[in-house]
């Protein structure tokens, strides 16, 4: 690719799904310009970012280390919501359920006490008073985090890309990125119809990110959400049922309120396993496949009829140790990746659509994402060396 061929953007954005909508809004919004890839059409539902809802949680089971950031994005999040006026962010609280001395539960309370969260501990006749739509198990205590709630996934896609085309980004729908070519000072882009140059590319493309970087230490995984209708839904109401995770014997239980009138959200975790490729994904799941959930449900839900009324298939991209890779790729600073989410990356989307946005233009972010470093995975790779920064032309 010829040095001198004038570039069509300081940005190239590949991947407009959850992080590569945010992304590219928060780049334009930041005066750059930006050009966006998505290769189907945006808030598309067979990626990350399908299926109805998704749970915000500032008490974090995954590690108090994030709450910074998940005090951030609620912030981004209620913000998006009343400038938009759309549904976006549901303030329902968010309950965890467990024993007290699990992972998940001491991370809960360590996240609550370290920065002082505003919340509700529970112990287990409180829990079964206040809550009785969840069927006890000995011991288990409950966490409220009251500044949970629930995320509505597709139209918050939807909103950040008509926010980047506000801010000037052009997007370009159904047009898959085939390769990308590092050069000294930037990054060429190939799509079939023609290549476009850019300063920097941020790659947001989720579950397929090993076809681009293969570097990228990311299994995609399905996750299979499923809904049940409750014999009495006035019990299922966001007002009354907060969105909700459980970890009990070896069930990972998590849901949200009746959002539709009809159904609640009740989904297991870590049983179905990682696909080859992303490309893989089938939804048609062989019979039995959904018994893990319905027997949770049974157990733990009583009140839900516990046969599912619908399900749909999700993909998200996993690292080996759930942590998100985000920064330079290794060797090729030009290149910023954000991918690895690893089931539990939406909430915070909004601050990773800052954070490509500072890394892209600036080389450096004020958010602490050093565990998230994409060169923990390759051996020699040394600490990540950040772009020199981009200057905006507006
Ligand atoms: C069913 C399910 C439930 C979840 N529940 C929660 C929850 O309750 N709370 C929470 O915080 N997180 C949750 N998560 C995790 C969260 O949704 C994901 O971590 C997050 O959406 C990942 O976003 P992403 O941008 O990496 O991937 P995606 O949103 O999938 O975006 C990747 C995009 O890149 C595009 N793309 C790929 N290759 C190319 C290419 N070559 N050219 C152009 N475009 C390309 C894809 O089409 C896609 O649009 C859940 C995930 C799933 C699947």
């Amino acid at each position: 690719m010829s040095a001198d061929r004038p570039r069509d953007a300081d940005v190239a954005v590949v991947g407009l799904g959850t992080m590569g909508s945010m992304a590219a809004w928060r780049l334009a919004e930041a005066g750059a310009d930006v050009i966006g890839f998505e290769q189907y059409g945006v808030a598309h539902d067979r990626g990350a970012a399908g299926g109805e809802s998704r749970l915000f949680r500032a008490a974090y089971h995954e590690g108090s280390e994030y709450v910074p950031m998940l005090r951030r994005a609620r912030e981004m999040w209620v913000e998006l919501t009343r400038t938009s006026g759309r549904p976006l962010f549901t303030p329902t609280g968010c309950l965890s359920i467990g024993l007290p001395d699990t992972e998940p539960m001491r991370n809960v309370r360590a996240s609550v006490e370290e920065h002082g969260l505003e919340h509700e501990t529970l112990d287990p006749d409180a829990l079964a008073h206040r809550f009785p739509q969840h069927a006890p198990a000995a011991g288990e205590i409950g966490i409220l985090d009251t500044a949970g709630g629930m995320l509505r996934p597709e139209l918050a896609v939807l909103t950040a890309a008509e926010r980047a085309r506000a801010a000037g980004a052009r997007l370009l729908e159904r047009t898959p990125v085939l390769a990308l070519e590092p050069e000294n000072d930037g990054v060429t882009v190939v799509t079939a119809e023609r290549t476009w140059r850019a300063r920097r590319a941020v790659v947001t493309t989720g579950p397929w990110v090993r076809e681009l970087v293969p570097s990228a230490e990311v299994t995609p995984k399905p996750i299979v959400l499923t809904w049940f209708a409750p014999i009495d839904a006035r019990a299922y109401r966001p007002e009354v049922f907060p969105a909700f995770i459980r970890d009990t014997d070896g069930h990972h239980l998590f849901g949200c309120p009746v959002m539709d009138g009809v159904s609640v959200k009740a989904g297991v975790a870590d049983v179905w396993p990682p696909l080859p490729d992303a490309r893989a994904l089938t939804r048609d799941l062989p019979e039995n496949a959904l018994a893990p959930v319905t027997h949770s449900v049974e157990r733990f839900l009583p009140g839900l009829h516990p046969s599912p009324i619908r399900h749909e298939v999700h993909l998200d991209g996993y690292t080996t140790d759930r942590t998100a890779l985000v920064g330079p790729v290794p060797g090729t600073p030009q290149v910023i990746v954000l991918c690895g989410f690893s089931g539990h990356g939406f909430k915070m989307a909004p601050v990773f659509g800052s954070i490509a946005a500072d890394l892209a233009l600036h080389g450096g972010t004020g958010f602490d994402i050093v565990r998230m470093d994409p060169a923990r995975f390759t051996p020699g790779a040394g600490a990540a060396r950040p772009a020199a920064p981009v200057p905006p032309k507006r």
